[in-house]
């Protein structure tokens, strides 16, 4: 049992369902429909629930109730009954609020700004950052949409490579929001350490070498918190979805999905570190409720095809980027982790512009090309 459909007007059945799921660990998302009925879907593992489905089927008002089919029935854009009927879910907009109550609304329709280092480092270098993260935000007026990033535990490929600086770096990143009011987002890469990670940090990242770690998505899903999830390197858009419904399965829907490209035969041939699949972006929305971003520094590899691979997402309609920066040109070549595609600050600071020139004089035209296909889909 994971949709019932009610008939209009049944509040007091509404308001046993809701009560019930609650009992059984389950939040409910109740869309309104135009007609007779609304739907009431039930988010979490419905193992439980589905035990009263005998019981919720003979209460006033109820009409049907519906399994969903897909493995990633929590995140799915759509909820089909056993008769083929839909049910379509409206796109999950996941907030992010900062010190300076501001909150980040990704989803939303406007471009959210994830940026900063690879990883904390030194106290001058994560300061600086998100001071000068900060001050594009002012500069553009666009500070409810920036949010600091920096991975204080690091996933390295070597053992013998620097792997962050642990606690020390979210006492950093701690720091810096403290001083700018900017929220952050840093990865955690070990399920005993969710709960902790996730009393300092705004929204946890959980990168591609773990994304299949299922420990991990379910210890992050349970603390409720925003999360970010990485790609796998060669995962399919379905794993990568199903993925993301362990997080789900925990009854926490503040899921963003990041592409940051797959591994593929070309990048052996030395032109880029990962190929960017731009057009999984459009899938992901299409198939699943939640919102989807891109990360230009880990497709390139090298900070000047950053930029160009950033501009790329907007056309395919990314809800935002989390890209890697540097505060100064000299410290590139003291930082441990991803020096390479650092980009400066500076050329940072034009690309922001260059994407909300984007926002309003190209989605414009966009929005009228795309309301083509609309239009043929529903004649
Ligand atoms: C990162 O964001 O620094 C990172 C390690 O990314 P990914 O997991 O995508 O490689
Ligand atoms: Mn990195």
């Amino acid at each position: 049992m994971d949709i019932v459909e009610l008939e209009k007007g049944f509040t007091e059945t509404e308001e046993i369902i809701k009560k019930l799921a609650q009992e059984c660990g389950n939040s409910t998302e109740i869309i309104r429909g135009a007609n007779v009925s609304d739907t009431i879907h039930f988010i979490g593992d419905t193992r439980k629930i589905s035990e009263k489905q005998g019981y919720v089927k003979e209460l006033p008002g109820v009409i049907r109730i519906w399994d969903v089919s897909v493995s990633y029935k929590n995140i799915a854009r759509l909820g089909s009954g056993k008769n083929g009927e839909v049910v379509h879910r409206s796109s999950r907009v996941v907030e992010v609020k900062g010190p300076d109550g501001l909150v980040r609304k990704i989803g939303a329709g406007k471009h959210i700004f994830i940026v900063g280092p690879d990883s904390p480092q030194t106290r001058e270098q994560t300061l600086t950052i998100a001071k000068q993260a900060k001050a594009i935000g002012e500069k553009f007026g666009i500070l409810d949409r920036i949010i600091l990033r920096g991975g204080a535990f690091k996933p390295r490929t070597r053992p013998t490579d620097w792997r962050g600086l642990g606690w020390e770096g979210i006492k950093l990143l701690d720091e810096a929001r403290e001083e700018t009011g900017l929220p952050y987002v840093t990865e955690v890469m070990d399920h005993t350490m969710a709960d902790k990670v996730a009393e300092h940090a705004d929204m946890i990242q959980i990168g591609t070498r773990n994304a299949q770690d299922f420990e991990l998505l379910e210890a992050v899903g349970k603390t409720m918190k925003p999360v970010i999830l990485k790609r796998g390197f060669g995962n399919e858009a379905e794993e990568w979805f199903s993925a993301a419904e362990y997080i789900a399965n925990q009854g926490n829907l503040n899921i963003v999905l990041c592409e940051r490209g797959v591994k593929t035969l070309f990048i052996k041939e030395g032109y880029c570190r990962n190929t960017p699949d731009y057009n999984v972006i459009t899938h992901a929305k299409k198939k699943t409720i939640l919102p989807c971003i891109f990360d230009p520094s880990h497709v390139a590899g090298d900070d000047k095809i950053v930029v160009q691979n950033l501009l790329g997402c907007l056309s395919f309609r990314a809800d935002g980027s989390i890209t890697e920066t540097l505060h100064s040109e000299a410290f590139r070549k003291e930082q441990k982790c991803d020096a390479a595609q650092a980009l400066s600050m500076e050329v940072y600071e034009k690309a922001v512009e260059a994407i909300l020139e984007y926002e309003s004089k190209i989605y414009p035209l966009l929005n009228s090309m795309e309301q083509y296909f609309f239009q043929r889909s529903k004649g």
